[in-house]
């Protein structure tokens, strides 16, 4: 079992199924809104189940997705696809010990100038 909440604790929750295939995005969006690169895992809409969510709020990011974070504390926890059924969460929003490893980078091609990707892992440019 997952569990997961923001840095201030308005937003907890649990996951029924683990987080698949977790990536670092290096899209400009997700660099703009997590301070550096959003490492998320997916998981099916309804195997998040919210504990608290009073500070849950959703930024309309794009006409495609909505991006989940907490409105007191600003910590990044979810983006969501209008039309898929996964959610990405946000990996370090989860308890530790997470078990989980990244398996790749994407939108490698949006990466900034101030970092360089050296773990060896598959690297997608989009
Ligand atoms: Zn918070």
């Amino acid at each position: 079992m997952h569990k997961g909440s923001c840095l201030c604790g308005a937003v907890a929750f649990e996951l029924d199924e683990t987080p698949r295939a977790p990536i670092a995005c290096h899209c400009k969006q997700c660099r703009r809104q997590s301070g550096h690169v959003f490492a998320a895992g997916h998981v099916p809409k309804e195997a998040v189940r919210m504990i608290r969510e009073d500070g849950l709020a959703w930024y309309r990011a794009s006409e495609k997705a909505t991006r989940g974070f907490c409105g007191t504390c600003g910590s990044t926890l979810f983006w969501r696809a209008d039309d898929g059924p996964e959610i990405g969460v946000a990996l370090g929003a989860l308890d530790d010990p997470t078990g989980l490893g990244l398996t790749r980078h994407v939108w490698v091609g949006d990466k900034g100038d101030y970092y360089e990707i050296a773990d060896g892992l598959p690297q997608d440019e989009h």
